[in-house]
């Protein structure tokens, strides 16, 4: 999928957050606000967003990250303050030098928005990764991306004297290369698979230095609070979903997308940006639920379900679209923001198949490393798959669950409890069509 000019279209913060600062710098009013640079130029970055404010005082920063909310996002979602305070204590109280790494692997393969950002604003990323450097008093930092992303960071790093010692290590493919153990273990050993939590990277990361690994968005979005502040972040989206998020928008709809959207959007609203005018879900939906839209030629399906958060995410129902994109809301279906990603699912696949699919995907990711994830997620993919499949075995759904109970929690890394929430979430979205395929019978193929 073509990653897309971005959308957008939220109501502007008060005036007072919108006074130009030095410079005549004015800060960004509406949701556009990681893309405004006209090109990804320096001159144009510069134009934009001013330079960026020297970190004169860390601790300073340090507080503004937390006054603004900022959580990461590559998936997980820990308070972006935490882990930079963590890895700056770590450093000075170890007094060894902290490493901090820009991670655009972008492992999830329904997600383009890292390499959307890089691609058009790398220098908020740079800015970001310098900032993160400065505030824990790195010297070294790497940018971690794909072949693509290595590419247009080059050419940014290039522009500008500031980044001659940031380093590019090319992440190879693989769902859980960019785990940020992964990551370590790639800059360490030159090999990408995970390794076991029991010591944070804040505390022992690369070569037993306190090693910073953060996603290139969420260092964009930092560059961004280090020159306007936590209040200026906090003003659009909510008070537990602050700020905006990008995220890639695929499957059942007109333009699939790559868009930045305020915090706590509706997942609906996100979908409808997504649609031609004649095609939106807006006018389907009353008091949360859905009625299907009419059938006449040339409109969409109505929606399935949408995946939310991507392979480790979960389903939303199609009659529950008015969840917004927030953490409190999405766990009920097993969600969460996570990289922002949503897939959606029309009318005419079947979500059992679909999901399926994806597991067997995830099933193939394993780094081979433990024995619950080399043979547990294989057998619970082929559970699900037999279950996709109509096998009339009323025992199926009960040893799913069994497996994802057996998998979660044993492995060295989050892998195999993200593929169990992911499948547990296809038996509680489709419950109908579990009933349904073990009667043999399946709503889409019959
Ligand atoms: S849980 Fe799976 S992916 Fe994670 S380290 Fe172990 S084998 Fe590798």
């Amino acid at each position: 999928m073509d990653a897309l000019p971005p959308v957008h279209g939220a109501p502007g913060p008060s005036a007072e957050t919108t006074a130009p600062l030095a410079g005549g710098v004015v800060p960004p009013a509406t949701t556009a606000r990681l893309f405004l640079a006209a090109d990804p130029t320096f001159a144009a970055h510069r134009a934009v967003y001013g330079p960026m404010p020297s970190i004169e005082h860390p601790n300073a920063l340090v507080d503004e990250l937390r006054l603004s909310g900022l959580d990461g996002r590559g998936g997980a979602g820990f308070a972006v303050w935490r882990k930079v305070a963590a890895v700056r204590n770590s450093s000075a109280r170890r007094s060894k030098r902290p490493i901090v790494v820009a991670n655009g692997s972008e492992g999830e393969p329904l997600s383009r928005k890292d390499e959307t950002l890089m691609r058009r604003a790398p220098h908020l990323v740079i800015d970001g990764l310098l900032a993160c450097a400065a505030v824990v008093g790195a010297t070294d930092a790497t940018l971690y991306v794909s072949t693509e992303g290595a590419n247009v960071m080059r050419a940014a790093m290039a522009e500008r004297a500031d980044a001659a010692h940031v380093a590019v290590v090319v992440a190879p493919d693989g769902f859980v290369t960019g785990e940020a153990t992964a990551v370590a273990n790639a800059l360490e050993h030159g090999v990408s698979v995970p390794r076991d939590h029991v010591v944070h990277l804040s505390e022992s990361g690369v070569r037993g230095r306190p090693t910073l690994v953060q996603n290139v968005e969420t260092l964009a979005q930092l560059a961004l609070i280090a020159r306007f502040g936590a209040a200026w972040f906090r003003s659009i989206g909510t008070a537990d979903e602050p700020g905006t998020r990008v995220v890639t928008v695929s499957g059942a709809v007109d333009i699939p997308q790559v868009i930045e959207v305020a915090g706590g959007t509706p997942i609906r609203a996100i979908i409808d940006a997504c649609m031609r005018p004649d095609h939106t879900l807006a006018g389907s939906l009353i008091d949360g639920s859905a009625t299907p839209l009419s059938a006449t030629e040339g409109r969409p399906s109505p929606v399935r379900a949408v995946l939310v958060g991507g392979y480790h995410g979960g389903w939303v129902p199609g009659d529950r679209l008015s969840v917004p994109l927030s953490r409190a809301e999405l766990a009920p279906y097993g969600a969460q923001p996570g990289a922002g990603v949503l897939f959606v699912l029309g009318a005419t696949a079947c979500g059992l198949e679909t999901s399926a699919n994806i597991a067997a995907y995830l099933a193939g990711q394993s780094a081979g490393q433990c024995g619950v994830c080399v043979n547990g997620l294989p057998a619970m993919a082929d559970v699900l798959s037999r279950l996709a499949a109509r096998h009339r075995d009323a025992r199926l759904p009960a040893e799913i669950t069994r497996l994802a109970d057996l998998v979660t929690g044993r492995g060295s890394c989050s892998h195999p409890d993200g593929t169990a929430r992911f499948v547990l979430s296809s038996l509680t979205a489709f419950e109908t069509d579990v009933r349904a395929h073990l009667e043999g019978r399946c709503e889409v193929h019959g």
